[in-house]
Protein backbone atom coordinates (compact mmCIF):
# COMPACT_ATOMS: atom_id res chain seq x y z
CA UNK A 1 0.00 0.00 0.00
CA UNK A 2 1.03 3.55 -1.00
CA UNK A 3 1.48 6.30 1.77
CA UNK A 4 -0.99 8.89 1.42
CA UNK A 5 1.35 12.05 1.07
CA UNK A 6 0.08 15.69 2.13
CA UNK A 7 1.26 19.17 1.08
CA UNK A 8 1.29 21.53 3.67
CA UNK A 9 2.58 24.93 4.26
CA UNK A 10 5.29 25.65 6.90
CA UNK A 11 6.23 28.92 8.11
CA UNK A 12 10.04 27.75 8.93
CA UNK A 13 11.05 30.91 11.03
CA UNK A 14 9.37 34.36 11.35
CA UNK A 15 9.86 36.42 8.29
CA UNK A 16 10.73 33.49 6.12
CA UNK A 17 8.73 32.41 2.73
CA UNK A 18 6.46 29.95 3.99
CA UNK A 19 7.13 26.56 2.21
CA UNK A 20 5.70 23.98 0.99
CA UNK A 21 6.32 20.18 2.41
CA UNK A 22 5.24 17.09 0.94
CA UNK A 23 5.48 14.24 3.55
CA UNK A 24 3.90 11.09 4.63
CA UNK A 25 0.28 10.76 6.30
CA UNK A 26 -0.44 7.39 7.95
CA UNK A 27 -3.73 5.21 7.48
CA UNK A 28 -5.87 6.87 10.24
CA UNK A 29 -5.68 4.42 13.43
CA UNK A 30 -7.23 4.28 17.07
CA UNK A 31 -9.43 7.08 17.45
CA UNK A 32 -7.93 9.30 14.78
CA UNK A 33 -9.57 10.73 11.50
CA UNK A 34 -7.66 11.90 8.25
CA UNK A 35 -10.05 14.68 6.67
CA UNK A 36 -9.01 16.03 3.48
CA UNK A 37 -9.02 19.61 3.50
CA UNK A 38 -11.76 21.59 1.76
CA UNK A 39 -11.01 25.07 2.95
CA UNK A 40 -8.50 26.79 5.60
CA UNK A 41 -9.62 30.43 7.27
CA UNK A 42 -6.73 32.73 7.01
CA UNK A 43 -6.68 34.27 9.84
CA UNK A 44 -4.75 37.26 11.68
CA UNK A 45 -3.07 34.85 14.10
CA UNK A 46 -1.35 32.94 11.21
CA UNK A 47 -0.07 36.82 10.12
CA UNK A 48 1.10 37.19 13.67
CA UNK A 49 2.99 34.10 13.24
CA UNK A 50 4.43 34.73 10.13
CA UNK A 51 5.51 38.34 11.40
CA UNK A 52 6.96 36.73 14.96
CA UNK A 53 4.58 38.59 16.87
CA UNK A 54 3.72 35.20 18.49
CA UNK A 55 6.46 32.87 19.57
CA UNK A 56 7.26 30.27 16.96
CA UNK A 57 7.80 26.45 18.82
CA UNK A 58 9.70 25.87 15.44
CA UNK A 59 8.65 25.02 11.55
CA UNK A 60 5.51 24.77 12.04
CA UNK A 61 2.11 23.50 9.76
CA UNK A 62 0.07 27.38 9.36
CA UNK A 63 -3.73 27.42 9.98
CA UNK A 64 -5.62 26.54 12.86
CA UNK A 65 -9.31 27.03 11.19
CA UNK A 66 -10.29 24.12 8.77
CA UNK A 67 -13.61 22.50 6.64
CA UNK A 68 -12.65 18.80 5.38
CA UNK A 69 -14.39 15.75 4.17
CA UNK A 70 -13.77 12.82 6.12
CA UNK A 71 -11.87 10.79 4.45
CA UNK A 72 -10.88 8.08 6.30
CA UNK A 73 -11.96 6.99 10.04
CA UNK A 74 -9.95 5.09 12.75
CA UNK A 75 -11.41 2.04 13.73
CA UNK A 76 -12.38 3.57 16.78
CA UNK A 77 -14.58 6.32 15.49
CA UNK A 78 -18.23 6.30 14.26
CA UNK A 79 -19.35 9.79 15.70
CA UNK A 80 -17.94 13.07 15.97
CA UNK A 81 -17.69 14.84 19.02
CA UNK A 82 -21.62 16.04 19.46
CA UNK A 83 -22.18 11.77 18.75
CA UNK A 84 -23.83 12.90 15.34
CA UNK A 85 -22.58 10.03 12.90
CA UNK A 86 -20.52 10.53 10.50
CA UNK A 87 -18.68 8.51 7.37
CA UNK A 88 -16.31 8.86 4.90
CA UNK A 89 -17.47 12.20 2.17
CA UNK A 90 -19.02 14.09 5.71
CA UNK A 91 -18.01 17.48 5.93
CA UNK A 92 -16.25 18.34 8.97
CA UNK A 93 -15.43 21.36 10.99
CA UNK A 94 -12.58 21.55 13.23
CA UNK A 95 -9.57 24.43 15.42
CA UNK A 96 -6.84 22.03 16.28
CA UNK A 97 -7.10 22.51 19.83
CA UNK A 98 -7.21 19.97 21.92
CA UNK A 99 -8.35 19.66 25.50
CA UNK A 100 -5.71 17.35 28.02
CA UNK A 101 -8.39 16.59 30.29
CA UNK A 102 -5.86 16.08 33.21
CA UNK A 103 -5.21 19.59 34.32
CA UNK A 104 -6.47 22.02 36.95
CA UNK A 105 -8.08 24.27 34.24
CA UNK A 106 -9.65 20.87 32.57
CA UNK A 107 -11.00 19.53 36.01
CA UNK A 108 -11.35 21.60 38.44
CA UNK A 109 -11.92 24.90 36.54
CA UNK A 110 -14.30 22.97 33.89
CA UNK A 111 -12.89 25.47 31.39
CA UNK A 112 -11.08 23.31 28.99
CA UNK A 113 -10.17 27.26 27.27
CA UNK A 114 -7.81 27.80 29.69
CA UNK A 115 -6.06 24.33 29.34
CA UNK A 116 -2.22 24.98 29.06
CA UNK A 117 -1.87 21.73 27.15
CA UNK A 118 -4.52 23.10 24.49
CA UNK A 119 -2.24 23.09 21.26
CA UNK A 120 0.39 20.61 20.48
CA UNK A 121 -1.66 19.47 17.89
CA UNK A 122 -1.26 22.56 16.14
CA UNK A 123 2.65 23.28 17.43
CA UNK A 124 3.97 19.19 16.63
CA UNK A 125 6.92 19.24 13.96
CA UNK A 126 5.82 19.72 10.40
CA UNK A 127 6.69 16.81 9.58
CA UNK A 128 4.16 14.94 11.12
CA UNK A 129 0.59 14.34 10.24
CA UNK A 130 -0.74 17.96 10.97
CA UNK A 131 -3.61 19.21 12.58
CA UNK A 132 -3.73 22.31 11.17
CA UNK A 133 -5.23 23.17 7.85
CA UNK A 134 -2.68 24.84 5.51
CA UNK A 135 -2.11 20.90 4.22
CA UNK A 136 -4.16 18.88 1.74
CA UNK A 137 -4.86 16.35 4.39
CA UNK A 138 -5.27 16.45 7.79
CA UNK A 139 -5.11 13.99 11.01
CA UNK A 140 -7.38 14.97 13.67
CA UNK A 141 -6.66 12.72 16.98
CA UNK A 142 -8.95 11.64 19.73
CA UNK A 143 -9.63 14.34 21.74
CA UNK A 144 -9.91 16.93 19.20
CA UNK A 145 -13.28 18.11 18.81
CA UNK A 146 -15.00 18.01 15.73
CA UNK A 147 -18.06 18.37 13.99
CA UNK A 148 -20.55 17.22 11.09
CA UNK A 149 -21.51 20.50 9.17
CA UNK A 150 -24.59 19.48 7.92
CA UNK A 151 -25.91 19.01 4.05
CA UNK A 152 -27.47 22.40 2.95
CA UNK A 153 -25.06 24.76 4.80
CA UNK A 154 -22.51 26.67 2.95
CA UNK A 155 -19.39 25.78 4.33
CA UNK A 156 -18.32 28.93 3.10
CA UNK A 157 -20.59 30.11 6.04
CA UNK A 158 -18.78 28.28 8.81
CA UNK A 159 -15.47 28.89 7.53
CA UNK A 160 -15.93 32.33 7.11
CA UNK A 161 -15.92 33.11 10.81
CA UNK A 162 -13.15 30.39 11.22
CA UNK A 163 -12.14 30.45 14.55
CA UNK A 164 -13.83 33.96 14.81
CA UNK A 165 -17.42 32.74 15.67
CA UNK A 166 -16.27 30.04 18.23
CA UNK A 167 -14.42 32.57 19.80
CA UNK A 168 -16.95 35.50 20.04
CA UNK A 169 -19.68 32.47 21.48
CA UNK A 170 -17.53 31.69 24.14
CA UNK A 171 -16.75 35.55 24.90
CA UNK A 172 -20.19 36.37 24.42
CA UNK A 173 -21.16 33.71 27.11
CA UNK A 174 -18.80 34.95 29.43
CA UNK A 175 -20.26 38.63 28.50
CA UNK A 176 -23.79 37.30 29.85
CA UNK A 177 -25.09 38.27 26.89
CA UNK A 178 -26.70 41.66 25.02
CA UNK A 179 -29.90 42.89 26.43
CA UNK A 180 -32.69 43.50 24.47
CA UNK A 181 -32.37 47.53 23.09
CA UNK A 182 -29.11 47.20 24.77
CA UNK A 183 -26.39 49.81 22.88
CA UNK A 184 -23.25 47.91 21.62
CA UNK A 185 -19.91 49.98 20.20
CA UNK A 186 -17.23 47.19 18.77
CA UNK A 187 -13.78 48.11 17.89
CA UNK A 188 -12.81 46.35 14.87
CA UNK A 189 -14.11 44.44 11.96
CA UNK A 190 -12.15 41.55 11.44
CA UNK A 191 -13.95 38.16 11.65
CA UNK A 192 -14.43 38.46 15.35
CA UNK A 193 -15.60 41.96 14.80
CA UNK A 194 -18.38 41.02 12.20
CA UNK A 195 -19.28 37.66 14.66
CA UNK A 196 -19.78 40.44 17.49
CA UNK A 197 -21.94 42.31 15.08
CA UNK A 198 -23.33 39.29 14.14
CA UNK A 199 -24.30 37.99 17.61
CA UNK A 200 -25.21 41.30 19.34
CA UNK A 201 -27.90 41.58 15.96
CA UNK A 202 -29.42 37.63 16.89
CA UNK A 203 -29.42 39.02 20.47
CA UNK A 204 -31.69 41.95 19.93
CA UNK A 205 -29.32 44.60 20.31
CA UNK A 206 -30.50 48.35 19.61
CA UNK A 207 -27.76 50.58 17.92
CA UNK A 208 -24.46 48.70 17.02
CA UNK A 209 -21.74 50.83 15.69
CA UNK A 210 -18.77 49.49 14.67
CA UNK A 211 -15.45 51.20 14.89
CA UNK A 212 -12.94 49.68 11.99
CA UNK A 213 -11.96 49.31 8.14
CA UNK A 214 -11.21 49.16 5.94
CA UNK A 215 -14.83 50.22 4.06
CA UNK A 216 -15.17 46.69 2.70
CA UNK A 217 -15.18 45.38 6.02
CA UNK A 218 -17.35 48.18 7.24
CA UNK A 219 -19.88 47.39 4.26
CA UNK A 220 -20.28 43.92 5.46
CA UNK A 221 -20.91 45.02 9.23
CA UNK A 222 -23.79 46.79 8.03
CA UNK A 223 -25.38 43.49 6.04
CA UNK A 224 -24.71 41.53 9.07
CA UNK A 225 -26.74 44.34 11.48
CA UNK A 226 -24.48 47.41 12.37
CA UNK A 227 -26.75 50.04 12.48
CA UNK A 228 -23.91 52.85 11.99
CA UNK A 229 -19.85 52.55 11.14
CA UNK A 230 -16.79 55.33 11.72
CA UNK A 231 -14.06 54.18 9.30
CA UNK A 232 -10.98 54.64 11.21
CA UNK A 233 -9.17 55.61 7.95
CA UNK A 234 -11.62 58.63 7.51
CA UNK A 235 -11.36 59.28 11.15
CA UNK A 236 -8.22 58.37 12.57
CA UNK A 237 -8.03 60.59 15.67
CA UNK A 238 -9.33 58.87 18.55
CA UNK A 239 -10.75 61.98 20.45
CA UNK A 240 -13.15 62.51 16.71
CA UNK A 241 -14.73 58.76 17.48
CA UNK A 242 -15.32 59.30 21.13
CA UNK A 243 -16.89 62.67 20.36
CA UNK A 244 -19.01 60.47 17.67
CA UNK A 245 -20.48 57.77 20.06
CA UNK A 246 -20.60 60.43 22.46
CA UNK A 247 -22.89 62.20 19.95
CA UNK A 248 -25.25 59.47 18.97
CA UNK A 249 -25.81 58.24 22.59
CA UNK A 250 -26.56 61.28 24.41
CA UNK A 251 -23.24 61.31 25.94
CA UNK A 252 -23.54 58.62 28.03
CA UNK A 253 -21.49 55.96 26.10
CA UNK A 254 -22.47 52.32 25.04
CA UNK A 255 -23.62 49.29 27.35
CA UNK A 256 -21.15 47.35 26.00
CA UNK A 257 -17.95 47.93 24.04
CA UNK A 258 -16.49 44.69 22.73
CA UNK A 259 -13.07 45.12 21.90
CA UNK A 260 -12.10 42.97 18.45
CA UNK A 261 -9.43 45.38 16.95
CA UNK A 262 -6.29 43.27 18.15
CA UNK A 263 -4.21 46.42 18.68
CA UNK A 264 -3.01 47.67 22.43
CA UNK A 265 -4.76 51.27 21.62
CA UNK A 266 -8.47 50.22 21.38
CA UNK A 267 -8.66 49.07 25.26
CA UNK A 268 -7.50 52.70 26.47
CA UNK A 269 -9.95 54.03 23.72
CA UNK A 270 -12.97 51.30 24.53
CA UNK A 271 -12.70 52.26 28.06
CA UNK A 272 -13.86 55.46 27.38
CA UNK A 273 -16.50 54.73 25.59
CA UNK A 274 -18.10 52.28 28.26
CA UNK A 275 -21.39 53.97 29.29
CA UNK A 276 -22.05 54.07 33.19
CA UNK A 277 -22.81 50.68 34.12
CA UNK A 278 -21.72 49.68 31.24
CA UNK A 279 -19.69 46.05 30.35
CA UNK A 280 -15.99 46.06 27.98
CA UNK A 281 -15.67 42.48 26.69
CA UNK A 282 -11.64 42.16 25.53
CA UNK A 283 -11.69 39.37 23.42
CA UNK A 284 -9.25 40.66 20.54
CA UNK A 285 -5.85 41.77 22.27
CA UNK A 286 -4.78 37.65 22.99
CA UNK A 287 -1.80 38.60 20.72
CA UNK A 288 -0.94 41.79 21.76
CA UNK A 289 0.88 42.41 24.64
CA UNK A 290 1.88 45.79 26.36
CA UNK A 291 0.45 47.99 29.07
CA UNK A 292 -1.95 50.89 29.00
CA UNK A 293 -2.95 53.86 31.30
CA UNK A 294 -6.27 52.77 32.93
CA UNK A 295 -8.09 54.10 35.69
CA UNK A 296 -9.08 52.13 38.26
CA UNK A 297 -11.77 54.90 39.87
CA UNK A 298 -13.87 54.84 36.77
CA UNK A 299 -14.61 51.22 37.18
CA UNK A 300 -14.74 51.55 40.64
CA UNK A 301 -17.41 54.79 40.24
CA UNK A 302 -19.05 53.88 37.34
CA UNK A 303 -19.72 50.27 38.34
CA UNK A 304 -18.05 48.97 35.31
CA UNK A 305 -17.26 45.56 34.71
CA UNK A 306 -14.44 44.56 32.22
CA UNK A 307 -14.34 40.82 30.93
CA UNK A 308 -12.05 39.12 29.33
CA UNK A 309 -12.35 35.54 27.09
CA UNK A 310 -9.68 33.65 24.81
CA UNK A 311 -9.96 30.66 22.71
CA UNK A 312 -13.22 28.90 22.87
CA UNK A 313 -14.15 25.16 24.21
CA UNK A 314 -15.42 22.48 21.90
CA UNK A 315 -19.75 23.51 22.42
CA UNK A 316 -18.51 26.98 20.83
CA UNK A 317 -18.08 24.97 17.46
CA UNK A 318 -20.93 23.59 18.04
CA UNK A 319 -22.55 26.39 18.16
CA UNK A 320 -20.71 28.23 15.23
CA UNK A 321 -22.11 25.93 12.83
CA UNK A 322 -25.65 26.08 14.41
CA UNK A 323 -25.37 29.77 14.07
CA UNK A 324 -24.34 29.42 9.92
CA UNK A 325 -27.32 26.75 9.14
CA UNK A 326 -29.81 29.00 10.57
CA UNK A 327 -28.78 32.60 9.80
CA UNK A 328 -27.00 31.62 6.54
CA UNK A 329 -30.73 32.72 4.42
CA UNK A 330 -30.95 35.77 6.45
CA UNK A 331 -27.89 37.22 6.65
CA UNK A 332 -24.63 36.85 3.52
CA UNK A 333 -22.29 34.77 5.99
CA UNK A 334 -20.59 33.06 2.87
CA UNK A 335 -20.08 36.50 0.91
CA UNK A 336 -17.46 37.36 4.19
CA UNK A 337 -15.37 34.65 2.26
CA UNK A 338 -13.81 37.75 -0.08
CA UNK A 339 -10.64 35.47 -1.48
CA UNK A 340 -9.89 32.66 -2.04
CA UNK A 341 -6.03 31.13 -2.64
CA UNK A 342 -4.30 27.74 -3.25
CA UNK A 343 -1.89 26.29 -1.29
CA UNK A 344 1.21 27.48 -2.98
CA UNK A 345 -0.19 30.79 -2.52
CA UNK A 346 -0.21 30.80 1.21
CA UNK A 347 2.13 33.32 1.28
CA UNK A 348 0.30 35.95 -0.97
CA UNK A 349 -2.87 35.15 1.17
CA UNK A 350 -0.66 36.28 4.52
CA UNK A 351 -0.26 39.34 2.33
CA UNK A 352 -2.86 40.09 1.10
CA UNK A 353 -4.34 39.63 4.87
CA UNK A 354 -1.54 42.04 5.96
CA UNK A 355 -3.08 44.72 3.90
CA UNK A 356 -6.27 44.16 4.58
CA UNK A 357 -6.79 43.60 1.18
CA UNK A 358 -9.12 40.38 2.26
CA UNK A 359 -12.72 40.41 4.48
CA UNK A 360 -11.88 37.02 5.03
CA UNK A 361 -9.72 34.99 2.63
CA UNK A 362 -9.40 30.93 2.36
CA UNK A 363 -6.97 28.63 1.35
CA UNK A 364 -8.53 25.71 -1.02
CA UNK A 365 -5.73 23.30 -0.68
CA UNK A 366 -7.13 20.60 -3.49
ZN1 LIG B 1 -8.12 32.10 13.68
ZN1 LIG C 1 -6.02 20.54 30.34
Amino acid sequence: MTMRMAKRAVLVEPGAPIEIWDCPVPPASGGDIVVAVEMAGVCGTDHHYSLGEVELPGPMVLGHEGIGRVEELGPDVSTDYAGEKIEPGDLVYWVPLRPCHRCHACTVLEDTSLCPNLSPGRFRAAELPPSATYTEFAVLPAGMAYFRVPPGTPPEAVIAFGCAMPTMLHAMERLGGVEYGQSVVVQGCGPVGLAAVLLSRLAGAGDITVIGGPPARLKMAERLGATATIDIGAAPDSEERFAAIMAASANRGAEVVIEAAGKLPAFEEGMRLVARGGRYLVVGLWSAPGSTPLEPRRVNNANLRIIGSALSRPKHLHQAIAVARSCHQRFPLAEVVSHRFSLDQSQQALEALGRLETVKAVIVPR
